[in-house]
Protein backbone atom coordinates (compact mmCIF):
# COMPACT_ATOMS: atom_id res chain seq x y z
CA UNK A 1 0.00 0.00 0.00
CA UNK A 2 1.32 3.30 -0.75
CA UNK A 3 1.04 6.07 1.29
CA UNK A 4 3.35 9.05 -0.91
CA UNK A 5 0.97 11.94 -0.66
CA UNK A 6 3.51 14.64 -1.46
CA UNK A 7 3.13 15.88 -4.58
CA UNK A 8 4.32 18.93 -4.48
CA UNK A 9 8.10 19.83 -3.69
CA UNK A 10 9.23 21.47 -0.25
CA UNK A 11 9.65 24.36 -2.57
CA UNK A 12 6.12 25.05 -3.45
CA UNK A 13 4.60 23.89 -0.11
CA UNK A 14 6.76 26.72 1.08
CA UNK A 15 6.09 29.23 -1.63
CA UNK A 16 1.70 28.51 -0.88
CA UNK A 17 2.54 28.78 2.78
CA UNK A 18 4.64 31.48 3.21
CA UNK A 19 3.90 34.25 5.56
CA UNK A 20 3.58 37.05 3.12
CA UNK A 21 1.96 40.13 5.13
CA UNK A 22 1.94 42.55 3.98
CA UNK A 23 0.62 41.21 0.16
CA UNK A 24 1.29 42.91 -2.60
CA UNK A 25 -0.65 41.81 -5.92
CA UNK A 26 0.98 41.37 -9.11
CA UNK A 27 -1.19 44.64 -10.13
CA UNK A 28 0.19 46.62 -6.80
CA UNK A 29 3.96 45.61 -7.96
CA UNK A 30 3.26 46.39 -11.62
CA UNK A 31 2.39 50.03 -10.52
CA UNK A 32 5.43 50.09 -7.80
CA UNK A 33 7.62 48.78 -10.89
CA UNK A 34 9.54 52.09 -11.27
CA UNK A 35 10.00 53.36 -8.48
CA UNK A 36 11.27 50.11 -6.98
CA UNK A 37 13.89 49.79 -9.96
CA UNK A 38 15.15 53.54 -8.73
CA UNK A 39 15.32 52.19 -5.17
CA UNK A 40 17.26 48.98 -6.09
CA UNK A 41 19.59 51.11 -8.17
CA UNK A 42 20.41 53.49 -5.33
CA UNK A 43 21.06 50.76 -2.68
CA UNK A 44 20.45 47.12 -3.86
CA UNK A 45 20.69 46.43 -0.13
CA UNK A 46 17.48 48.26 0.44
CA UNK A 47 14.80 46.94 2.95
CA UNK A 48 12.73 49.88 1.93
CA UNK A 49 10.88 48.08 -0.90
CA UNK A 50 10.30 44.96 1.68
CA UNK A 51 7.02 43.84 0.53
CA UNK A 52 7.86 44.20 -3.04
CA UNK A 53 10.58 41.73 -2.30
CA UNK A 54 8.51 39.57 -0.67
CA UNK A 55 6.56 39.36 -4.07
CA UNK A 56 9.18 38.89 -6.13
CA UNK A 57 10.36 35.83 -4.14
CA UNK A 58 7.11 34.07 -4.75
CA UNK A 59 6.36 35.49 -8.32
CA UNK A 60 8.63 34.43 -11.29
CA UNK A 61 6.57 36.67 -14.01
CA UNK A 62 7.13 39.93 -11.65
CA UNK A 63 10.54 38.67 -10.85
CA UNK A 64 10.90 38.33 -14.05
CA UNK A 65 9.91 41.72 -15.13
CA UNK A 66 11.78 43.42 -12.46
CA UNK A 67 14.89 42.28 -13.70
CA UNK A 68 14.08 43.63 -16.96
CA UNK A 69 13.05 46.78 -15.55
CA UNK A 70 15.94 47.64 -13.82
CA UNK A 71 18.60 46.30 -16.68
CA UNK A 72 16.57 49.24 -18.72
CA UNK A 73 16.99 51.72 -15.97
CA UNK A 74 20.35 50.89 -15.27
CA UNK A 75 21.45 51.42 -18.96
CA UNK A 76 19.37 54.75 -19.32
CA UNK A 77 20.47 55.88 -16.19
CA UNK A 78 24.64 54.73 -17.03
CA UNK A 79 24.77 52.35 -13.80
CA UNK A 80 26.18 49.27 -13.23
CA UNK A 81 22.86 46.91 -12.44
CA UNK A 82 24.81 44.17 -11.22
CA UNK A 83 24.22 44.58 -7.79
CA UNK A 84 20.89 45.36 -7.76
CA UNK A 85 20.13 42.40 -10.24
CA UNK A 86 22.26 40.21 -7.47
CA UNK A 87 19.84 41.58 -4.91
CA UNK A 88 17.03 40.46 -7.25
CA UNK A 89 18.42 36.95 -7.77
CA UNK A 90 18.76 36.68 -3.74
CA UNK A 91 15.07 37.39 -3.76
CA UNK A 92 13.89 34.83 -5.43
CA UNK A 93 16.34 32.55 -4.20
CA UNK A 94 14.27 33.24 -0.66
ZN1 LIG B 1 3.36 38.98 -9.29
Amino acid sequence: MSTNRSHLSDEAVRALTLSTEPWLSCEDCFALSDEFAELVLADPRTEAMGPMFVHLSACPACAEEAESLVALVAETAGVDATPALARLHAAHRG
